[in-house]
């Protein structure tokens, strides 16, 4: 029996593989100069891209983004999200290189777009950026731990936004695979709270799993009741360097498998393609599959599918009515 090939015919028959979320305007930015901040903790990496990101032309973000693109395409993907930065740095080079690769391969696969708050969005030249990015953008970004403190603040202004923009909400959570982080059911909670059940999705979701069962639990519940999706992005953050912390044994990924058992909806995505965050990756959504797969020890095929698929399109409201 191959799995892989009974995995990947199953694909096929869903009009391919989703890829719910990427950075394509950062992939391949790796160079021999820039190798050794791999080694680097996330938030000191927020920086560390910033030179880049200041000398990259619309032109040098056009090419890396094709270059993924295409890679996706040969690897029958029918819908993809990918995240841009949009702010002071970079000002609006990555958002044009977006609208050309739009025009370019919209008829070959869909493509959505979000915008990545590198910067946050409190600070005011932070929010300047956000908001020119808010007309373009087919998906609204969060990211709460940039703007640590007020985190809450962050959530009430990206969600509030999308609900006066009638879009949905991509937020970057729970990254750090520690039990001090309790993003996701912040996240589920404001949900609730600006009454956007079912339009706003977690993007990791990695210290879920360092909680004990009973919060996890409680936090599922939540979940549910906001009706919070998830996109795992499996070998994003199983590189997690071993710490001296006790907490429930487990890996450094979504709870997959608790969490499709608890009925909430998870999606993949291959995140970073070779830059310093993932320098090895090669945004292989079949090896992220098979990471997630293995890492969750949950070899339900049909769900599994679900989730390469379409799962996909619906985190990206991308669902066929
Ligand atoms: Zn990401």
């Amino acid at each position: 029996m191959n799995l892989k090939k009974i995995f990947m015919k199953k694909v096929k028959q869903k009009g391919g593989w989703v890829n719910a979320h990427a950075h394509l305007d950062r992939a391949y930015t790796l160079t021999k100069k820039n190798f050794r901040y791999a080694y680097y903790p996330l938030k000191k990496k927020w920086y560390l891209v910033d030179e880049m990101k200041r000398l990259s032309t619309e032109e040098d973000i056009y090419i890396r983004m094709e270059k993924a693109l295409e890679y996706f395409l040969i690897q029958g993907t029918q819908a993809l999200c990918t995240f841009i930065d949009v702010d002071e740095l970079i000002e609006d080079r990555a958002l044009k290189a977006a609208q050309k690769l739009k025009k370019n391969y919209g008829r070959d696969i869909q493509i959505c777009f979000a915008n990545h708050v590198m910067k946050g969005v409190l600070d005011k030249n932070a929010k300047y950026w956000f908001e020119k990015s808010l007309e373009f953008v087919d998906i609204i970004g969060g990211l709460p731990a940039k703007d640590e403190g007020r985190e809450n603040e962050h959530l009430d202004m990206v969600l509030q936004t999308a609900k006066i923009k009638g879009k949905m909400v991509h937020v970057h959570v729970d990254q750090l695979n520690s039990r001090k982080e309790k993003e996701t059911e912040q996240l589920a909670k404001k949900t609730i709270e600006h009454g956007m059940q079912g339009r706003v999705v977690a993007i990791h979701s990695i210290s879920l799993a360092s909680h004990y069962q009973s919060y996890r639990f409680h936090i599922y519940r939540i979940m549910k009741k906001a009706n919070l999706m998830v996109i795992s992005c499996p070998i994003a953050w199983i590189d997690h360097v071993r710490n001296e912390y006790l907490t429930p044994t487990h890996n450094a990924i979504t709870p997959v498998d608790e969490m499709v058992s608890e009925g909430i909806l998870v999606a993949v995505g291959t995140d970073n393609i070779c830059d310093i965050y993932k320098p090895f990756s090669d945004g292989n959504l079949w090896m992220e599959l098979r990471v997630m797969l293995e890492a969750c020890h949950y070899y339900n095929i049909d769900h599994l599918v679900q989730i390469a698929t379409v799962n996909g399109l619906k985190v990206l409201g991308l669902e066929k009515k």
